[in-house]
Order: structure tokens, then C-alpha cells, then sequence
């Protein structure tokens, strides 16, 4: 129950999904926007790859994919070339914020709140309260109201209206929110939908200073949402020169109805090694493919596993989304992410003990929690 400590410090982190600078400007937000006046507002990075598990994962282990291993939604063993959906922790290789916030004695209740359930599997561990709005506990569905569709915007005002109640009722001193993306997904900035969607968890998050004025609060995204035109399958491209590849689009993941498996990043799997250099003159030379790099390079530039990524990494232009295609090359009309493109992201911090020029990447909340932990 709630204790009655004072000076307690409590944080809580929200990583809205897909909530980049260009849909919160677009929107009435005005308690975002206090709270970015009273503490601060950095333009930062995501994680590249910019897609959901691995910024969610980063945002929360404070590190980046080299260390806790999740460079992808759908892990390809590099040998056996057998993949499977990451769901779960049996690849996460870093503690999350949870377990140090525990074992460090930093938090007697610790609570993660998301909107899909894999994402809470992955980052369950140390997590006192656990909540998936997709598949809540029955004690916040009276709390709260019925489960909401997970295609809906009303499954992430009721994701956040749960994180409220938990500071009544509990008031954990460290809770992770993240969100879903499926309504950036489906509609721009400007669109009333979009802009509806952000005012009304401005609101809650309102309630929620409002509750605990006290709390440190950051509010930061895992990645953009851009308009794409063109897909493009690279092991098809690679095929049409004679190289034998296997191309799997890094967004991929069983909800498909969110962008159709197609992303603006990849990695390519090569059936032969010695052709690496060709294939990566191939691929760079296609129009829609902007950056290619060799695993090597891939997982130095960006802090990627270096077991865990393809032979090739791939990263397209801004109109331009990776897939697995029955052709090269298709027309397309769909709203997605992955790529450099959409790793631009608010930081938003408030109550906050460090400055704007100390967060750099959206990680960097978790990062700092950590080292403030010793
Ligand atoms: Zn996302």
C-alpha cells in the first residue's frame, strides 16, 4: 500500500510509441509542454535499427544492442538460419532497470506498463506490477474499465490511466510505460485521429503530475513514423546478380496489420561469405538502399551484436521500406520506420537531476538511472 515517505525519489519513464517531435508539435499537448518549459526538451537519437524492441530494450536496461543483445524484433541464428519472433528474455543479456533498482535497494516496488504482451515478456524481469493493456490483471480491468482493442488509441489511454492508478495505489518508485504505434502507424501528424490520440494521454499525464507533482518524469519515443512509397526485397535484388542471400526485414513481427512487415532497415544473411564485398556494391548501388555495411562495421557504427546481426546491414532512404516480396521492387503506400530516418526523438525531461546536454539518445534516461544507482 502507499507509504508515506517524503523525499523519496521516484521516476517514471513513458516511451510513447512512434512519438516524435513532428506528431507531438502537431498536437495540443499543453502538459507536455509544461513540463518540457519547466525541465527541458532535447532533440535526440534512437537506437538504430530504429524499431520498437530494440529501443524499448535500450530505454530500459540503460544500454545499448552490443550489451543487451536485442539488435531485432525477429532473431535469424546466423548458422542455421532458423528464426523466431523475439517474445520473451531468453535473448536479453543485460538486467533490466528493474532488477538494479531492486538489488540496489533504489525501489521496494518496481512496475512496467506496456501495451502489447511480448514487449512486457521481454522486459519483465525485477518488475513488481506488470500490466499489458492487451491482456491485463483482472484487479486493474475493475479498476480501469474493460480491455480496449489493441488496433485502437483507446488501448494506450487506458495503458496510461493504469499507470495512475498504480501511483494511487501503490506508488512505485520506478515505472517503465511504453505504448503502441499502430495509430502513427495508420495516420500522419495532422490527421485529428493522431492529434486526438496525443491530447488525451496529455491529459492523463497531466492527472498523473498532478498526483505526484513530485516525480521525475521523462517522456521520450522509441522512433519516428514517414510515409514510404517503395519496397524493396534485397535478397531478390542480390539474386538478380547471381548472389544467394536471405533478406529479413528487421520491423518483422506477428502483428502485421501495423506495417505489413516492412521496415526501413535489414539484415542480409549470405550464403556464401566471399561474396560480401559484391553484394554490398550491389545493394549500395540500388536506388532506395542509402547506407550498407558489413557486419563488422554495422556493429560499430551503431552499437549492434555483432553475433546478432546479418552478413549486410542495410539502411534505406527516407521513402524506402525493406521487405520479403514476391519481386525486387513494389510500389507501396504505407506509414512505417527502422531506418536513420526515423531515429530522431524528444527527450523530454522534468523534475530531472541531470540537464538536456547530458541525454543524447533516448537511452540515455536509463543509462544515467543506472549510474546514479552506485
Ligand atoms: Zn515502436
Amino acid at each position: 500500500m502507499k507509504k508515506n515517505i517524503v523525499n523519496r525519489r521516484k521516476i517514471l519513464i513513458i516511451c510513447i510509441d512512434a512519438g516524435s517531435y513532428d506528431y507531438l508539435s502537431a498536437s495540443e499537448i499543453p502538459n507536455i509542454t509544461k513540463l518540457a518549459e519547466l525541465g527541458f526538451l532535447q532533440q535526440g537519437n534512437s537506437v538504430i535499427p530504429s524499431v520498437t524492441n530494440v529501443n524499448n530494450v535500450s530505454i530500459a536496461t540503460g544500454a545499448f544492442p552490443n550489451k543487451h543483445g536485442i539488435t531485432t524484433n525477429y532473431y535469424v541464428d546466423r548458422e542455421s538460419r532458423k528464426g523466431e519472433f523475439i517474445e520473451d528474455n531468453r535473448f536479453l543479456l543485460s538486467p533490466t532497470l528493474f532488477e538494479e533498482a531492486k538489488t540496489t535497494k533504489f525501489a521496494d516496488t518496481t512496475a512496467l506498463f506496456v501495451t502489447k504482451k511480448k514487449l512486457l515478456r521481454i522486459l519483465e524481469k525485477g518488475a513488481d506490477i506488470q500490466v499489458a493493456a492487451e491482456d491485463p490483471p483482472e484487479e486493474f480491468i475493475e479498476s480501469i474499465g474493460d480491455v480496449e482493442p489493441i488496433y485502437s488509441i483507446e488501448i494506450n489511454w487506458w495503458l496510461l490511466r493504469a499507470v495512475l492508478y498504480s501511483i494511487q495505489k501503490y506508488d512505485p518508485e520506478l515505472i517503465y510505460c511504453s505504448t503502441t504505434d499502430w495509430v502513427q502507424h495508420k495516420y500522419p501528424p495532422e490527421h485529428e485521429i493522431s492529434q486526438r490520440h496525443l491530447s488525451e494521454l496529455d491529459k492523463i499525464i497531466g492527472d498523473i503530475v498532478e498526483q505526484d507533482p513530485e516525480r521525475e518524469i521523462y517522456i521520450t519515443a522509441d522512433h519516428g513514423m514517414l510515409d514510404k512509397t517503395t519496397a524493396l526485397d534485397p535478397a531478390r535484388i542480390l539474386q538478380q546478380g547471381g548472389i544467394q542471400a536471405d533478406s529479413i526485414p528487421i520491423i518483422k513481427d506477428r502483428y502485421v496489420v501495423h506495417h505489413g512487415n516492412l521496415g526501413g532497415a535489414a539484415y542480409v544473411f549470405l550464403n556464401d561469405p566471399n561474396d560480401l564485398n559484391e553484394a554490398i556494391k550491389n545493394l549500395i548501388n540500388t536506388v532506395g538502399i542509402e547506407e550498407a555495411y558489413s557486419a563488422e562495421e554495422a556493429a560499430q557504427n551503431f552499437n549492434l551484436h555483432p553475433e546478432r546481426i546479418g552478413d549486410i546491414f542495410l539502411l534505406a532512404d527516407e521513402h524506402t521500406v525493406f521487405g520479403e516480396l514476391q519481386v525486387g521492387k513494389e510500389t507501396v503506400s504505407i506509414r512505417s520506420h527502422g531506418s536513420r530516418h526515423e531515429s530522431y526523438v524528444p527527450i523530454i525531461g522534468y523534475n530531472s537531476p541531470w540537464s538536456k546536454s547530458d541525454f543524447k539518445f533516448n537511452l540515455d534516461i536509463g543509462r544515467l538511472f543506472l549510474e546514479s544507482l552506485k
